[in-house]
């Protein structure tokens, strides 16, 4: 790798802003494409004969402390300031980005099919991408937030609106490419409020096919109604408590205390629990909107999950329900039912989950996913896994004695109040 130099011209971070956002304003500041800013920030280096630059995924996780620190010198900021451009510090409180819970500490294994954040989305809040209107947001606009990465974070409280994901002229996720952090990498330096999703069908799309280039700031507010849309946003209020690394420090599972961290776990592994065994749960969605959601997202699972099975080959039906909701209306209807199954009090979770696993495993008997150990806290587990009342009785009395760090505890929202925001 050639000498890195300071660069001529950078750029402070904004508040929350993700390494890719962050690429894509240097890159415009600097008339080059991302893979040039990229490459003289340290970053990546250029391979093979084409000199071809590889975005891996994994840096908006996490760079290494040499990597790091040439980005840090180039770009003319603090370790620190480096350092909150990427996602690996809320995997103190996001479980499937915590690498004690997932991985044992291995980043690659931690980042190699996790679709709980790296997926192919993109979600954006129009009103914030388009700037505070300060000088420096008015030329390159305002984040790319690394929260709006989180399958649980789907609107933003300060515009009170739900978070978009898909671009509002072509209708594909804006900034999702399949092998790089950021698509059209090579390409000429776009706005960093602009699609860069490639036009035309999947079949004739070339590394040269034309960025789609409509403006995002321009997406229109998503027609919701308003007690769908006040309920929503107080889940969001909730949620992004706990993702707050002065939030709340422990919350109720079933009934047990756990850390933050192992909650949204728990969380997950419910979310798959109720696509499997919708409509079942319909009874606790608020609202008709949020009923609708949940369903439409159990019947694209469902549609999945059989086109897994009549493909030839391996086949993984049970993947189609492990993914996350994308549409940030879905991901707040199911979250919202999940928050309420895991308020369950303990003496009440065998009567409330059972009929929930019977009518789960029905759906799809090859469900194995719910039963591994880094997928649910070991009560969540216990009760996933137990039939009968008695086994799931003596199961319990054994989890107490073999974790009495584990503390029975009332159905609660946080265990201790948040230090604000
Ligand atoms: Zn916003
Ligand atoms: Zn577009």
């Amino acid at each position: 790798m050639p000498d890195l130099r300071e660069l001529p011209r950078s750029l402070a971070p904004l508040d929350d802003e993700s390494l890719p956002g962050y690429l894509l304003r240097l890159s415009s500041r600097l008339h080059v494409p991302v893979a040039d800013a990229a490459v003289r920030t340290g970053l990546v280096d250029r391979t093979g004969a084409t000199s071809t630059v590889f975005l891996p995924i994994r840096l908006v996780h996490r760079i290494d402390d040499d990597a790091l620190d040439k980005f840090a010198r180039t770009t003319r900021l603090t370790a620190v300031e480096a350092g909150s451009l990427l996602a690996s510090p809320l995997g103190d409180r996001y479980g499937p980005l915590n690498g004690d819970l997932m991985s044992r500490g291995n980043p690659v294994s931690l980042v190699r099919n996790n679709r709980w954040f790296f997926g192919r989305w993109t979600r954006y809040c129009p009103h914030c991408l388009a700037g505070d209107g300060s000088v420096i947001q008015q030329q390159l606009g305002g984040p790319w937030k690394r929260h709006w990465r989180l399958p649980t974070v789907f609107a933003c409280l300060r515009h009170r609106t739900l978070l978009h994901n898909t671009c509002p002229q072509c209708g594909k996720a804006a900034l999702t490419d399949a092998t790089n952090f950021l698509p059209r990498a090579a390409a000429e330096p776009m706005h960093p409020t602009l699609c860069r999703a490639p036009t035309g069908n999947r079949y004739g799309l070339t590394p040269h096919s034309p960025s789609c280039k409509a403006d995002l700031t321009t997406a229109a507010c998503r027609e919701i109604d308003a007690d769908t849309l006040s309920t929503v946003l107080a889940l969001q209020t909730r949620l992004l408590d706990l993702h707050n690394p002065d939030g709340p420090t422990a919350i109720s599972s079933v009934g047990w205390q756990q850390t933050v961290a192992q909650y949204f776990l728990d969380l997950r592994a419910v979310t798959w629990l109720i696509l499997l065994s919708w409509p079942e749960t319909q009874r606790y969605a608020p609202t008709a909107a949020l009923a609708e959601a949940v369903a439409r997202t159990a019947e694209n699972a469902r549609i999945a999950a059989q086109g897994q099975r009549d493909r030839p080959g391996k086949r993984h039906p049970s993947v189609a329900y492990t993914d996350p909701p994308i549409d940030p209306l879905s991901a707040a209807a199911v979250f919202g039912i999940a928050e309420q199954l895991l308020a369950t009090d303990y003496n009440a979770t065998f009567a409330i989950f059972n009929p929930l696993i019977s009518q789960a495993r029905r759906t799809e008997p090859t469900m194995t996913h719910l039963q591994k150990p880094h997928h649910a806290s070991p009560p969540l587990r216990l009760t996933l896994n137990h039939h009968r009342h008695d086994l799931w009785k003596k199961g319990r009395a054994r989890l107490l004695r073999k974790h009495p760090e584990l503390t029975p505890m009332p159905p609660s929202r946080p265990v201790t109040t948040s230090a604000g925001r």
